[in-house]
């Protein structure tokens, strides 16, 4: 089956899709993305994806390049179009493409790419087992809350924990505290029993994934304290555990060389976990995959 992509109003065999050498998104990383779960064609908490694109490209100034109907619209037809069922979509914007200088150019178009592949959610021997993360130091820049397609920093801390055999690296800022992970948010069980993910702050994205277990936990009575944890809190917690669009809720049972509550998933984990993927599971609005 061939692949198609949607860009800037047009929808392209994915091989030939390609943007202008000067696409801003190309030479200065000037652009944000969006990543959504598609669990049986639905579009899993689409409007927080969306909701959160917008708060990112108002955060730099960029467009949206069309409202959020008929972005959804698109969305939805790049699904249909490749048969995805169960994957991601995945959309960026940049500010377009104009010549090369640093400061925002007078009259420019952001560009828009939407793209979908198939994709299985979080492996079961991931779930059932757990994964191991590594500490790196956070290198990014003060605007973490911006979904910015400058990933270099997570890039690099995610490298680190593939060749140190790990599945997730999460970084610490300077006074010890674990930010998130490169793609993930980072929440313990704490030596008390208390269930702690950072607050929100420029520190960290506004992970969706995290606003749906916030969800999840208030409709479930659990109270979760959102504060800075240490690296040594994390490696002395009782559980831990990640979130995200891709990763759902992954029990994490390692900390560098610090085994994690007694090194398998801990009895909150695992029902987080399959709270979340009964969400992803429950979706009403069916996209019909395209003949
Ligand atoms: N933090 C970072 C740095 C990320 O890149 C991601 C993945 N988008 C997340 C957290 C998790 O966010 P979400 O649940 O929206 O996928």
């Amino acid at each position: 089956m061939s692949r198609i992509a949607y860009v800037n109003g047009r929808y392209l065999a994915h091989r030939d899709a390609c943007v202008h050498i000067e696409d801003r998104g190309y030479q200065f990383a000037d652009g944000v993305y969006e990543v959504v779960y598609v669990s049986r064609g639905w579009l899993v908490d689409e409007a927080r994806h969306l909701e959160r694109l917008e708060r990112s490209l108002n955060e730099l100034e960029i467009a949206m390049p069309m409202a959020r109907g008929p972005l959804s619209v698109i969305m939805g037809q790049v699904v249909a179009k490749n048969r995805v069922r169960d994957g991601i979509v995945y959309i960026q914007v940049t500010r377009g493409v104009a010549p090369r200088d640093h400061a925002f150019p007078d009259k420019v178009r952001p560009a828009l790419v939407v793209t979908a592949r198939r994709m299985a959610g979080p492996s079961a021997q991931a779930m059932e087992e757990g994964v191991r993360v590594i500490s790196v130091p956070d290198q990014r820049w003060p605007r973490c809350d911006i979904k910015s397609v400058s990933l270099l920093p997570n890039v690099l801390a995610k490298q680190a924990a593939r060749e140190a055999g790990a599945f997730e690296a999460w970084q610490m800022d300077g006074e010890g505290n674990v930010t998130e992970g490169s793609s993930t948010n980072a929440w313990i069980i704490d030596a008390e029993g208390r269930l702690r993910t950072r607050q929100l702050s420029r520190a960290i994205l506004p992970g969706i994934t995290r606003a749906a277990v916030m969800d999840l936990l208030t409709e479930a009575g659990v109270e979760a304290l959102e504060a800075p944890f240490g690296l040594d809190e994390a490696k002395a917690a009782r559980e831990a555990f990640l979130t995200s669009t891709t990763s759902f809720v992954l029990p994490v049972v390692q900390i560098d060389d610090a085994v994690v509550g007694d090194g398998k998933p801990g009895p909150l984990s695992r029902r987080l976990g399959s709270l979340y993927t009964r969400h992803v599971a429950g979706g009403e609005t069916l996209v019909e995959a395209a003949e």
